[in-house]
Order: structure tokens, then C-alpha cells, then sequence
């Protein structure tokens, strides 16, 4: 259920009117409710209840400190990507070992500081990264544990640019690399490869892919304790984006033949974290890596009406205070996003006409909806654009030398800057002249 909706003509989000956000704390700014973010987590826990999952939200979707917090107070743990993410989850003291890292090109550092931490899992997505992280582990004198990222070959996703499971995309190794590493996992001394990961890709719909996956993936699992492999941790990633209980009932059928939901975390570890399960011989643990999924709907980004400039076919132009640098996903995957007005006209329907809302910058990519049925609107008046609390502020860039927006964070009828608009000097930060000083 939405927490952004309109009372009396005016949108809210929870107990706060938009504007009001928009008067005290300028505009573009990012929105989120808190009762959206901790609800879509409750709704993916109990749609996995019965297999105790370890949820890990996806940091790159909205890395702010604040919303990892709310998540992670929640019982969530984070899934990073980078050694960027691992600092902010340090900084935020989330519990390491709810802490599973991915990510194509881990550099030896970014390794070292995540064997250093003690996290859950390193995902490793090439036999030369396996490698690389058995020899950091044995010069820190460290054992880690690893999962295999799989890549089984099943397209997924919205647009091109975020699939990730097929044959031809970057990530992850095959099934068969995957089961010759599981067969000479003693090879590797200072590691223990005990998980199996994949990421499908963005904005599946779906549970189709994920049941194409499963059908590949698990039968390898018993393969494999067959000869004597055991997987502890079945990660499925993130990427599912809708009504929680549709993956579910379609996901869990599949894994159960697994011992999921193995009896020690049910009876003796009861009521402790689900990563408490260390998993040797005790079944395998589910990972659940959802980033859109938590975050989408629980924000927007509001924008301000510059100016309105009207073509001679009776096509409109809206020229909003937000542009593609505070807000990607249009030019770049060309992602539909609803912008509704803030205020709306006492009347129904609501007279429209056919107008595309545009950025300031110097781009024609730079758009946030095109051809939609707008009401009339002037300068000064404010738009809301639907759905931006995932891969939003997060791909947001000084483009244009502009300084990035502010976040907020709404619970109840008060809302807290969780970040504060950025100012010229932030642009300029770090920059040096020839002479090696700030200019
Ligand atoms: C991006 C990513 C996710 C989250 O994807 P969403 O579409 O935001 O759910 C999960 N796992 C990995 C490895 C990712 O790269």
C-alpha cells in the first residue's frame, strides 16, 4: 500500500504534505516514508517466512546511511558491491556476518577489507577471483566463505542494460565451471566454498525466471552433496519487483527439497539473527538480496515547475528544477516513472493536456516523462516523480555542475533530512590547482 496519496487535492506522504517538505527544505528533493520502507520489508519477510531467510538489502538501490539503518534495525542485512558499501554498512555497525559481497571486479583491496571484516560471504564470479581471494585469505591468515555467482544462462529483467543472467553478460561462471571449483574446493586452503549465488537482473515481474533458475541450480546443489559437497547458502539475489507472495509461492516449492529452514535455527538458535546458522551439514540457508523491491515505491523525487513553453501542434514542454543528474532512470534505461502535480484541481476529471516534463540540462535526454496527459500547470507549482526511491539519489551526479539534492526521510506526521542539499563548495571539493593548492 502507497504511503504517497492524495487528501483533500493536496499528496502526502504518511501524515505530511508535500509541500510543505518542498517550502521548508527547497527543491529537488528526494522523499521517503518510513512506513513504506519497513513495510515492504514485513511483507517480504512473511511472504519467506517459512524458509527464515536472510534478507540483505541491496545497497547500491539506496545507499543512504539512514535507510540501511531503518532496514537493518529491522533485521536486514545488506548486500554490497564494493568497498564503498562495506564502509557505509561499518559505519551503520550492521552486523557482519548479515554482510554478503558481489560484484564482478572486486579489486585485492576491496578483498581485504571484506575478509578483514569478517562478512557472511564473498560471492566470487571467476575461477581467477576464487584464486585471488584464497591467497589474500592466506597472507592475512584468514578463512573466508565463499559462494560460487552462477550465471544460468535465463533472461531476466526490464531493460537490456539491467539483465544479467545471460550467457553473453559479464557476470557470474557456468554451471559446469561452478561444479569443477565445488569438486576441487579442498584446493583452495584458506576458503571455504559453502554457497551458491546468482542475480537474475532488474524489474522481474515474474517468478518465471527465478523457477528457471532454481531448475538448473538446485539439482546441482543435491549433485553435489552426492559427492560430498555440502552448500550451506543458496543466494537467489535480488531483482524480483512486485507483489512479494507471487515469488514466494513460486520459489519456495523448489528449494524445500533442500532442507531450508534447517531444524537448528528452528528449535535451539530460535529467535536469534538468521545468520546465526553457520551451516555445515545443517541444510541450506536462504538469501533473499532485494534492492528495488524495498525502497521503489517507498520514495519519490519532487521538482518544482520552471517554465511552461507550449509548441505550435499544442504539445507542451514542462521545465522542472530537477534534472537527468539528480535523476538517471528516464535517459538511461528509459524507465516510465508517473509525475503527478502535489496540488490538484478541485475537479473531476482534471482538464490536461499532452506535455513532456524536461530537465535544465543541456541534454535531450534529459526528460522525465514524455506525451503523458499532464493538468495545466504554471511556474511555481510542484510535481512529484513516482517510484524514485530505488537507483535514484544513489546514480545522482554534480552534471552540469549541480549540486545534488537533499533526502528526506518522513514517519508520521514529522520528516528528518537525512542528507542535506549539496552547496557550491561540495562541487569543488578535492579540486587543485597545477600548483598542487585548492584554487
Ligand atoms: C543490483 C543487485 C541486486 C538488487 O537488484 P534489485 O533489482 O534492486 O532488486 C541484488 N544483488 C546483486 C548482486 C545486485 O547486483
Amino acid at each position: 500500500m502507497s504511503n504517497f496519496k492524495y487528501k483533500r487535492n493536496q499528496l502526502y506522504c504518511e501524515a505530511v504534505p508535500l509541500k510543505q517538505i518542498a517550502e521548508s527544505a527547497g527543491t529537488p528533493v528526494y522523499i521517503y516514508s518510513y512506513q513504506s520502507l519497513v513495510g515492504r520489508y514485513k511483507e517480504l519477510k512473511q511472504a519467506f517466512a517459512s524458509a527464515h531467510p536472510l534478507i540483505c538489502f541491496s545497497v547500491k538501490a539506496n545507499s543512504n546511511l539512514t535507510i540501511c539503518k531503518v532496514l537493518s534495525e529491522q533485521g536486514a542485512g545488506l548486500d554490497i558491491v564494493s568497498g564503498g558499501e562495506l564502509y557505509r554498512a561499518k559505519k551503520i555497525k550492521v552486523d557482519p556476518k548479515k554482510i554478503v559481497f558481489a560484484g564482478a571486479g572486486k579489486t585485492e583491496e576491496e578483498i581485504r577489507e571484506a575478509i578483514k571484516a569478517k562478512i557472511l560471504l564473498i560471492n566470487a564470479e571467476s575461477e581467477q577471483e576464487v584464486e585471488e581471494i584464497d591467497r589474500i585469505a592466506g597472507e592475512l591468515g584468514r578463512k573466508i566463505r565463499v559462494g560460487l555467482r552462477i550465471n544460468p544462462d535465463v533472461p531476466g529483467g526490464g531493460h537490456r542494460y539491467i539483465q544479467t543472467a545471460k550467457e553473453e553478460n559479464k557476470f557470474g561462471i557456468s554451471l559446469k565451471e561452478a561444479k569443477e571449483l565445488f569438486l576441487k574446493k579442498e584446493k583452495f586452503s584458506h576458503l571455504n566454498i559453502c554457497g551458491i549465488h546468482f542475480h537474475l537482473g532488474s524489474q522481474i515481474t515474474t517468478p518465471q525466471p527465478f523457477v528457471r533458475a532454481l531448475k538448473k541450480i538446485v539439482p546441482l546443489i543435491q549433485e553435489l552433496k552426492k559427492k560430498g559437497v555440502e552448500i550451506s547458502y543458496l543466494d537467489i539475489g535480488g531483482g524480483f519487483f512486485g507483489v512479494a507472495n507471487k515469488f514466494a509461492r513460486a520459489i519456495l516449492p523448489l528449494v524445500k527439497g533442500l532442507e531450508i529452514n534447517p531444524v537448528r535455527s528452528k528449535s535451539r538458535f530460535m529467535g536469534t539473527a538468521p545468520a546465526e546458522h553457520q551451516g555445515t551439514s545443517n541444510g541450506v540457508k536462504l538469501i533473499l538480496e532485494p534492492g528495488r523491491f524495498l525502497t521503489a515505491e517507498s520514495g519519490i523525487l519532487l521538482t518544482k515547475v520552471l517554465y511552461i513553453k507550449k509548441r505550435e501542434e499544442g504539445k507542451r514542454f514542462i521545465i522542472v528544477d530537477a534534472g537527468m543528474n539528480d535523476f538517471i532512470r528516464p535517459a538511461l534505461y528509459n524507465a516510465y516513472h508517473e509525475v503527478i502535480p502535489v496540488v490538484r484541481k478541485p475537479l473531476n476529471p482534471q482538464p490536461s493536456t499532452l506535455s513532456d516534463v524536461v530537465g535544465p540540462v543541456c541534454e535531450s535526454g534529459d526528460f522525465f516523462a514524455k506525451d503523458r496527459n499532464l493538468p495545466l500547470l504554471k511556474s511555481g507549482d510542484f510535481l512529484a516523480v513516482m517510484e524514485s526511491g530505488a537507483y535514484g539519489f544513489v546514480m545522482a551526479s554534480n552534471y552540469n555542475s549541480r549540486p545534488r539534492p537533499a533526502e528526506i526521510l518522513v514517519k508520521e506526521d514529522k520528516f528528518y533530512l537525512i542528507r542535506e542539499r549539496e552547496r557550491y563548495r561540495d562541487l569543488i571539493r578535492g579540486e587543485l590547482t597545477m600548483e598542487g593548492s585548492p584554487p
